[in-house]
């Protein structure tokens, strides 16, 4: 007897010909037969006692393996938050050197001299620094996305902001 061809795909992971037969012991205490990917940990719908037997040449199975997929999951997560964890790298590195750019110097210049000097925020400080209502167009801002504040309003508005919204502060806008 050889094991069936035509289901070898997983459904959960996709993964082609990684499906095992196992015995597995479900919480009443009853036993199942089914195929478990080996990759995610996925298990099959329950196979007939006398088929799963006949296709492991009449022998028990091996045990239906509990661990795979929390490991599974737990890598997948891992390697997600890495992922995110390098744009997020990558971003800064960028927005670094664009903040040191022409183009910035530019843009920063034209709405500090839209607000005449003086802080959006409050109008009456000085206005030293430009800061994003959005990230939207970052790179290529309308200049209608900054506006020209205070230190002090810059400051108030991030700790709030963060406070809201609980994500990583983005220092910029020097
Ligand atoms: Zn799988
Ligand atoms: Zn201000
Ligand atoms: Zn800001």
């Amino acid at each position: 007897m050889s094991l069936p061809t035509e289901n070898n795909t997983c459904r959960d992971c996709g993964s082609i010909n990684t499906r095992k037969l196992r015995r597995r012991v479900i919480r009443n205490g009853a036993i199942q037969y089914v195929m478990q990917c080996q990759i995610c940990g996925a298990g099959g719908n329950p196979i007939a006692k006398a088929r799963a037997l006949s296709m492991n040449n009449g022998a028990e199975p091996a045990a239906f393996d509990e661990e795979i997929r929390p490991t599974y999951d737990r890598e997948r997560r891992a390697a997600f938050d890495q992922q995110r964890q390098e744009s997020r790298h990558e971003f800064f590195e960028w927005y670094d050197q664009y903040l040191a750019s022409p183009e910035w110097k530019e843009r920063r210049r034209k709405v500090l001299l839209r607000a005449q000097g003086i802080c959006e925020g409050c109008r009456d400080a000085a206005a030293t620094e430009v800061h994003h209502l959005t990230y939207d167009n970052v790179g290529e801002e309308f200049l209608w996305q900054l506006v020209a504040i205070c230190h002090e309003c810059h400051e108030r508005y991030h700790e709030a902001d963060q406070a809201r919204r609980g994500r990583i502060f983005l220092e910029e806008d020097q």
